[in-house]
Parts: structure tokens; C-alpha cells; sequence
């Protein structure tokens, strides 16, 4: 666990860090073609930490026809799957065996708590790419059920060359979620990492060559989105995007597709989370802990933060307080500090953008019952407070909006019916929790919740054997679980005469 360094050893490593800060093209770190770079910068204190290779248009596309031709030359899509296993499952591994490095470079780039970066991101990214290698193996094909005169076979075919386009909040685990399926289903891929945290994706990128991932088959294209986004989004040889971002940039991407080659996008875009606490719920103070966790983990940068907390009128400020008193652990520190579980925003934009939420609630007339404020501003990070507000109105901005912070949005209701139009009142779909002893009410409310997730009595729970992904404009398409691999493999009939 991340404990074991102190603050002071964590920051002696941080100092000694290499960074890659180089695409990594056809087995290769090569600066861009046109020679830019474009600062990364850490929210902890705001100091530089490199310069990244800013890709466009030229490097995508030589990143493009470096895995075309992978892809084509069959050394990793005509491999046995069970060939693949072996070296996913080895680059899996040679992550966990650089996890506190890469566990630094996160928390550098991105902010988050070493605490979680050590213990969250890097393993859970390794498990994912290993319990894809696992699985690869073991699926079968199918024979459809014809006339006897006839077999026909239907296969599952790799789609090709595949764009993962991803964001900032858990820069390499939401990566590993699209290269774990991408590369057992036998593709090859170009990343882009969200420009605000590059760096653990350019990393892994030589701990895959190590591995055995044959050169071409992995690429990593830094860049920001409008540039090399957009480039991946248009690119003719390009057949398929998986995207996890903002519903914003989500919708570019189909704009992308239609306009040029048609490629298959899927989405994983934003969330307005509904956390329903009905006041049968069996443990009060396990449903506040999990209220906090919900929206404070991350920073609340997380897509499907549990951000609208409904909460049945009889017992709203009982629980309130109780919430207020499990956030005390979310104060704002040194995401060094392995005692830290609240790091900095990702970047001066991003924190101006909460604050201007805060803003919004209180002029909208909402009531500030904890935080509201920026901390630590001495730094010369980014940290915002853990903010709950009260006597929410579900039409309010700071309901409707994803923030993407730590602000709690805290709505009454009056009975069940209520609970779900208003959860229902929104135009995402991700996630949402219901909190009752009643079995039958549990089952009757996750049945009317529009969201791809629903939890009953706890928040955030799942593993790589589950599902995720939103329902309405949180997107389409499933991560996680034998699902995802659907997105990266078509289906081929072959009908054999006999
Ligand atoms: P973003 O949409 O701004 O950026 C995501 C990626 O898209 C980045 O790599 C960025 O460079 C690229 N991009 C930006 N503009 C582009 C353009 N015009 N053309 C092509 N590419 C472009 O999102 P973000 O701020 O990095 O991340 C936060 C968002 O991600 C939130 O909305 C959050 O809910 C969502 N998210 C969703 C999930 C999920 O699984 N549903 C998981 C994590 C984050």
C-alpha cells in the first residue's frame, strides 16, 4: 500500500523522476512533426514538470498507417489468443512492477492522492489488462442453427485500427479500460491521452514494447483535443473510436464519424449521479459514508460521482449532518502526503470552473452547509473544499450541470414516486443508488432508473467482471467485462454448403 513511503520520500522520488514526453509511434519515442511542445504543468504547486510532444494531424496520421500496417501484418491479430494471454498478462505485470513510478507521475500530473494512485489507479489498471489477456482464451465462437445441408460459423473478427481518446481524471485506468479489450480482441490502437496527463501513458508505452506487444500495435499520440482528437475523429483509416470524456466532446466525435469514414464510436461521456436515500434505509451512517466517498473521492472528478443527493424529507437534516460528519476526512492537502485524500483539481481551468458552480448554487438561492471555498491557495496549487449544499431544486444549474468537482447538491423529496422523477430528471444517464431495506422497493425503483448502473445500499461498487456505461447522453457502449470486447470485435457469417 501507499503508506509505506512517507511525504518526504515521495517527494525525494518526485524529484528524481524521468519523464517520456515523446509520442510513441511504430515502436518509437519521436518528437511531433512540427517540432511543438506543450507544457504539462502540476496542480500540486503549479510548477513545470516537462514539455510534451504537442501532436496534430501529421503524427496521427503516421500513427495511424504504423498500425494499419501492424494490423494488417498479423504478428499481434493473427497471434493465438492464447499467445496474446501470455503478453498481456506480462504487461500487466511489469505495471505493478513500476507502480509506485507510475503512481507518482499520476499524482504529479493529475493531483489525485498518492494514497489512491498507489492503491486505486495502477493496480486497477493492471488487473484490467490482465483479466482481459485472461479472458481472451476461453471465448468461443458460435454455429448458428441451420439447415443440416448448410454450417454457418459466425466470428468475431477484430475491428482493426482503433483511437481510444481519453480523459484526465484516472488518466490510466479509464486508458486500460479501452487498451485491455482493444488489444485481446487482436487490434491495434492509438491513444491519446487527455492533455492535461500525459505521462503514464507515454510510460507504458515502452513497458507494453518490454512486454512483447510488437511495435505498431500500441502507439501513444500526445496532443490536445481539437488537434489530435479531432484528427483521430476524422481520420479515413481509422475504424473505430472509443471515447471517454465529456457529452460535449462525445457528440464531436459522431459530428467526426459522419463526416468522414462512418468508423464505429462508442461513448462514455458525463453524469449527474442520483444517490436516493429513502428513509427506511438500513444504515444511516454507512449511507452518509458512502454519500461523502461518492462525491469527495477523486476531488468529485469522477464521471459518475454521486453528486444529487435525494434525500426523503422526514429524515434530510438528520442526514445532512451526518454526511457533513463523514466528509471530515476529505480536507485538502499535499497529494504527496500519503495521508492526503483530498488532492489538488486537475488545472486552474477546471478549479475556476467548480468555483463558478459554487457561485451559481448560492446566487440560485441554495444554502452552503460546508466548504464553498478554494484552500491552500499559498501553494500555488489548485484545491478546492469539499462543498455540500442544501435546499437544492433540481432545475437549479448546480443539479442540472456536470461540475466535475467536490459539490454536493442536496434535493428533498417526499416519497418514492417523487425520488425517481426527480433522479429521472436529467439529461445523463451513468449511474445511480437507491438506499432502502425493502427488496421490493429496491427492485421497483433500479427498474425505473434510467442509468446504465444502478447500486442498491452501497455506491461505486463493481469489478472487471461488470459493466459500465450510461444510458441517454452518458453515452453508449460498455466498459469493463466481457461486454466491452463487443466494441471492438464485428461479426462475420460464414455459410458453408455441404
Ligand atoms: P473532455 O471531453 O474535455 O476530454 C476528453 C478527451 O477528449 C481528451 O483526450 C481531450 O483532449 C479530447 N478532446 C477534447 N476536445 C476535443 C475535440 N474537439 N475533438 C476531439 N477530441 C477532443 O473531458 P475531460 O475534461 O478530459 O474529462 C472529464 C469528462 O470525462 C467528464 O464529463 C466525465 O464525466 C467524463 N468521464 C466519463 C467516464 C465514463 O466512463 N462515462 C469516465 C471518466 C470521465
Amino acid at each position: 500500500m501507499a503508506a509505506a513511503l512517507t511525504l518526504d520520500q515521495w517527494t525525494d522520488q518526485a524529484g528524481k523522476l524521468a519523464y517520456r514526453n515523446q509520442a510513441f509511434i511504430g515502436g518509437k519515442y519521436v518528437p511531433a512533426l512540427s517540432g511543438k511542445t506543450f507544457e504539462c504543468i502540476s496542480p500540486i504547486d503549479g510548477k513545470r514538470l516537462t514539455s510534451v510532444a504537442a501532436c496534430d494531424a501529421a503524427d496521427v496520421d503516421v500513427a495511424v498507417k504504423a498500425a494499419r500496417a501492424a494490423f494488417e501484418s498479423g504478428v499481434w491479430s493473427g497471434l493465438a489468443p492464447a499467445r496474446r494471454k501470455k503478453i498481456m498478462i506480462r504487461f500487466a505485470d511489469l505495471m505493478l512492477k513500476h507502480r509506485d513510478e507510475l503512481a507518482l507521475l499520476e499524482t504529479l500530473d493529475m493531483g489525485k492522492p498518492i494514497r489512491f494512485s498507489t492503491s486505486v489507479d495502477i493496480p486497477g489498471a493492471a488487473n484490467c489488462i490482465a483479466w482481459y489477456g485472461e479472458a481472451i482464451d476461453k471465448l468461443y465462437d458460435e454455429v448458428a442453427p441451420t439447415d443440416p445441408s448448410a454450417i454457418a460459423f459466425i466470428r468475431k473478427e477484430p475491428v482493426g485500427v482503433v483511437a481510444a481518446v481519453v480523459p484526465w481524471n484516472f488518466p490510466l485506468l479509464m486508458a486500460s479500460w479501452k487498451i485491455g479489450p482493444v488489444l485481446a480482441a487482436g487490434n491495434s490502437m492509438i491513444l491519446k491521452p487527455a492533455e492535461q496527463s500525459p505521462l503514464t501513458a507515454l510510460r507504458i508505452a515502452e513497458l507494453a514494447m518490454e512486454a512483447g506487444i510488437p511495435e505498431g500495435v500500441f502507439n501513444v499520440v500526445p496532443g490536445f483535443g481539437e488537434t489530435a482528437g479531432q484528427a483521430l475523429g476524422r481520420h479515413m483509416d481509422v475504424d473505430c473510436v472509443t471515447f471517454t470524456g465529456s457529452t460535449e466532446v462525445g457528440k464531436y466525435f459522431l459530428k467526426y464519424a459522419g463526416e468522414s469514414n462512418m468508423k464505429r464510436v462508442s461513448l462514455e461521456c458525463g453524469g449527474k449521479s442520483p444517490n436516493i436515500v429513502l428513509a427506511d434505509a438500513p444504515d444511516l451512517d454507512a449511507a452518509a459514508k458512502a454519500a461523502a466517498i461518492g462525491i469527495f473521492f477523486n476531488q468529485g472528478e469522477v464521471c459518475n460521482a454521486a453528486s444529487r443527493l435525494l434525500v426523503q424529507d422526514s429524515i434530510k437534516d438528520e442526514f445532512v449532518e451526518k454526511v457533513i460528519a463523514a466528509s471530515g476526512r476529505f480536507k485538502p492537502g499535499n497529494p504527496l502526503d500519503p495521508k492526503t485524500q483530498m488532492g489538488a483539481m486537475v488545472d486552474a481551468t477546471q478549479t475556476k470552473r467548480v468555483m463558478s458552480y459554487i457561485d451559481a448554487g448560492r446566487n440560485e438561492g441554495a444554502v452552503v452547509r460546508m466548504g464553498g471555498s478554494r484552500a491552500l491557495t499559498e501553494t500555488g496549487g489548485h484545491y478546492i473544499e469539499p462543498t455540500l449544499f442544501d435546499q437544492v431544486d433540481n432545475g437549479m444549474k448546480i443539479a442540472q450541470e456536470e461540475i466535475f468537482g467536490p459539490v454536493l447538491a442536496t434535493i428533498g423529496f417526499k416519497d418514492v414516486d417523487d425520488a425517481i422523477r426527480i433522479a429521472n430528471d436529467t439529461i445523463y444517464g451513468l449511474a445511480s443508488a437507491v438506499w432502502t431495506r425493502d427488496i421490493s422497493t429496491a427492485h421497483k425503483v433500479a427498474n425505473k432508473l434510467k442509468t446504465g448502473v444502478v447500486w442498491v445500499n452501497t455506491f461505486d461498487a463493481g469489478d472487471m467482471s461488470t459493466p459500465f456505461g450510461g444510458y441517454k447522453q452518458s453515452g453508449f457502449g460498455r466498459d469493463k467485462s466481457l461486454h466491452a470486447l463487443e466494441k471492438y470485435t464485428q461479426v462475420k457469417m460464414t455459410w458453408i454448403q455441404l
